[in-house]
């Protein structure tokens, strides 16, 4: 039986990176940017207001001698944000305006609505207004067209990798799409006469399905996008037809029917259909019966096939030593799948040695003075989610080993998004 790390050496072997694809920004984040990205537009488009104030010239200011009156302008009109207005502004007069209006031809700056006069009129159109600005400075609260970028300045790079901030700039730029390292479909199949859907009140000898919504969930959580195609009953014909449709993705999961049972017609049946093994079985606890093969198709890069172990945290397990990688590699985020995210850490309290297998044990870890802690976590094995839930980490026992004690130093696979860094 091949090790974990042989596994992943024939999966990386087996992959290919997908070709960048258009995407819709919101759907970008975590992708790589293929292609820069420029604006169509200058920003901000036209001088800005950034204050709820008047728009004036600021000769009008610059010139006032007794800093104690102020100003007596006569508003001409008003703008709101959203209206362009064809107002000229001549000295003597100002206008009205909101924050985020386009500033009236022949004004330069603003002062802020809070410098009225008291007693002076309300300053909408028509009437005269009087302004105290003591430390007024030319161009004020005026966001100047062109300030922050111009039309045809690239504004983000090819090679990035993309987050909500860059999202808000691709819109801002006049981009609804991005060219990005592509988010691989996964269909997902699960497998089993005694499933139900979730929601579902069970009857006798059923089980409700749960790696559908928790495996659609792991691949969305990875950025990709996943297929739940539903149960297929555990019978050649249904697990074909299903199987079938699902190789049209990138990636396909099937869950459960791949161990030695007289129902686990996975693999022959995948086999069947033309899709080469690649390897069956790994040496691991949770997770041994997994398998792996290629499908290639004529005109795109072949569907990689990952038969899943029923049990559900057998199946997470193997999604986190196996898919997780092969997703992001095949997106183009990470090249080197067999470096792992591995890190030593001291033990807390003691733990039982492996047997003839690797295991991967649910652990707690906790930094703690720039320290990684672990501790092991009461788990029932390989159905036991509910002990798996309170994990944020594995902690991998190597075959053969011995017991370890308090203050030994193990290896451990933070799961990403449940460990966060503490420090104390
Ligand atoms: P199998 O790999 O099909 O032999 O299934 C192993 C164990 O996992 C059995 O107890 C199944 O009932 C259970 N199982 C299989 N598929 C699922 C699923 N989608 N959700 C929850 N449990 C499952
Ligand atoms: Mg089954």
């Amino acid at each position: 039986m091949i090790d974990v790390v042989e596994a992943l050496r024939r999966i990386e072997e087996s992959a290919i990176v997908l070709p960048p694809r258009r995407v819709r920004i919101e759907k970008s984040v975590g992708l790589k940017l293929q292609e820069d990205v420029i604006s169509d537009a200058d920003s901000p488009p036209w001088h800005r207001s950034m204050m709820d104030g008047f728009a004036v010239i600021s000769n009008d200011f610059a010139r006032v001698v007794d800093e104690k009156t102020g100003v007596t302008l006569e508003v001409v009109g008003e703008i709101a944000a959203g209206e362009a207005k064809p107002i000229i502004l001549k000295r003597g007069q100002c206008v009205r305006i909101m924050t985020g209006a386009p500033m009236p031809a022949g004004a330069d700056a603003v002062i802020p609505i809070e410098r009225v006069v008291t007693g002076s009129s309300g300053g909408h159109a028509g009437e005269q207004v009087c302004l105290h600005e003591p430390n007024f400075r030319l161009g004020q609260h005026v966001s100047k067209k062109a300030s922050f970028f111009h039309a045809g300045q690239t504004v983000i790079k090819s090679g990035i990798e993309l987050e909500a901030v860059h999202v808000g700039l691709a819109a801002e730029a006049g981009s609804s799409h991005v060219i990005a390292s592509a988010p691989p479909c996964v269909s997902i199949i699960t497998t089993g006469n005694e499933l139900i859907a979730d929601g579902q009140i069970l009857g006798k000898g059923q089980i409700r399905n749960t790696n559908e919504p928790m495996l659609s969930a792991a691949v969305a959580r990875c950025g990709a996008e996943p297929i739940p195609m539903g149960i297929a009953k555990d019978n050649a014909e249904a697990l074909r037809a299903l199987m079938a449709q699902g190789l049209a993705a990138d990636i396909l999961l099937v869950s459960g029917g791949v161990s030695a049972g007289d129902y686990d017609l996975v693999p022959k049946t995948l086999e069947k259909i033309g899709v080469e093994c690649v390897f069956h079985k790994v040496c691991l606890k949770p997770g041994k019966p997994i398998w792996f093969g290629i499908f290639k198709r004529p005109a795109a890069s072949p569907t990689l096939v990952f038969g899943l172990p029923g049990n559900p945290v057998s199946a997470l397990v193997c999604f986190e030593l196996f898919v997780r990688p092969t997703l992001k590699f095949v997106s183009g985020q990470s090249l080197e799948m067999q470096s792992g995210s591995h890190r030593m850490a001291k033990l807390v309290g003691s733990v039982k040695g492996a047997g003839d297998r690797p295991v991967y044990h649910p652990c707690n870890l906790k930094l703690f003075d720039n320290c990684l802690f672990v501790e092991a976590l009461q788990w029932g094995g390989s159905a036991d989610l509910l002990g798996f839930s309170r994990a944020n980490g594995l902690l991998v026992l190597p075959k053969n080993c011995g017991d370890y004690r308090e203050g030994d130093s193990v290896q451990v696979i933070p799961l990403d998004s449940r460990f966060h860094h503490e420090s104390e």
